[in-house]
């Protein structure tokens, strides 16, 4: 058995060739699943039924079982639970622009940012693509409206689980299905060089994000093991190899930690890093989780922070924060059930 919700268009006509059937019903499948958004083979009234029964022996649909929800101004986190009873968290945020979706990619996560709460839990296993087209699907039905924006930032490193999560990417962007525009998408990692090198290649067109929150390998070797691995200077010579093939602007996540990495010269650092770089910073306020050795800067320190970007000619934005009474913001999903 496997679910219907791994396939692209384009696999699921291959697939249904493979079995003596047409593109054309493929199409009919696809509009059902995606467009209709109907729940069960039983409801795709124009198939014949030794077609539906085939698909039922062969496929099966939802796999997610919401079990929780919570909701602040703004923000909705869902809590579902897979097939395997592991659990997971999607946080939805309505924007004037629309709404956007965060959703997991992993059951807990093996990076051990030392300030994140998902990776509390080591990685239990990936999340397969039918996994993460279910969390949107499902949102989407619980608010009764379209997610136009995706953003790969929930539990978990995408670029552990590239496959799955590019696989994901093509569902999501299909026109004829949920149609979301590949510049819509923003996947964000750690720094997995080689990934990223790879993700240069394909040439998708998805916004890229990089969690950086350090201007030296020093201050970064302290709260991101994956420093260890890959260095400051391997992350920005592959952003820079990215933007030359791809002419996209590449985002960089900085979350301010009092003290750790707040200070003017670390602003100073920054800004030496990133010159001439076709890129925009985020600052992230920090939200405080069961890590109590970090704190929050303070105000007025970001805002500091903030105004020497700018007056080094930084493209920057202070994150919004969303969700922070939920324990829905960034860096406080977890795939355990408080
Ligand atoms: N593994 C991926 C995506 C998930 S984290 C990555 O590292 O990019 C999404 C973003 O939230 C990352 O930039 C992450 O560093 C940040 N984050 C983690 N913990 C946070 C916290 N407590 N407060 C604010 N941002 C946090």
């Amino acid at each position: 058995m496997n679910s219907i919700y791994n396939y692209t268009l384009k696999d699921l006509q291959d697939y249904f060739l493979s079995i003596g059937e047409t593109k054309f019903r493929a199409g009919q499948v696809y509009d059902w699943l995606y467009v209709k958004k109907v729940k069960s083979f039983d409801e795709m009234t124009n198939i014949k039924k030794d077609l539906i029964r085939y698909l039922k022996d062969n496929f099966y649909l939802n796999t997610l079982k919401l079990i929780k929800k919570q909701s602040d101004v703004d923000v909705n986190k869902y809590l579902f639970e897979l097939s395997d009873n592991n659990k997971i968290e999607a946080v939805l945020m309505k924007h004037d622009y629309g709404n956007s979706l965060c959703v997991s990619t992993e059951v807990g996560c093996n990076m051990g940012c030392r300030f994140c709460e998902s990776g509390r839990l080591k990685r239990v296993r990936k999340l397969f693509s039918y996994e993460l087209v279910e969390q949107l699907l499902q949102v989407e039905e619980d608010i009764n409206e379209r997610v136009s924006h995706v953003v790969l930032m929930g539990i978990g490193e995408p670029f552990d689980n590239y496959s799955n999560v590019m696989n994901f990417i093509n569902i999501i962007n299909e026109p004829k299905g949920i149609n979301i525009g590949i510049r819509h998408i923003t996947v964000s990692t750690c720094g997995i060089v080689p990934k990223i090198k790879e993700f240069t290649k394909e040439k998708t067109g998805v916004n890229l994000a990089i969690s950086l929150h350090a201007p030296t390998d020093e201050i970064r070797d302290k709260i991101m093991p994956i420093n260890k691995a890959y260095k400051i200077d391997e992350i920005i010579s592959c952003v820079k190899e990215y933007i030359k093939e791809t002419n996209r602007r590449v985002t960089f996540e900085y979350i301010l930690l009092d003290k750790v990495n707040d200070s003017k010269e670390c602003a100073l650092q920054l800004c030496k890093l990133l010159k001439d770089i076709n890129c925009y910073v985020n600052l992230i306020p920090y939200n405080e989780t069961s890590h109590i050795e970090f704190k929050a800067s303070k105000k007025v320190t970001i805002n500091e922070f903030y105004d020497i970007l700018k007056k080094n000619n930084i493209n920057v934005t202070i994150r919004r924060e969303f969700g922070s009474k939920v324990s829905a913001a960034c860096g406080q999903l977890r795939s355990e059930q408080r």
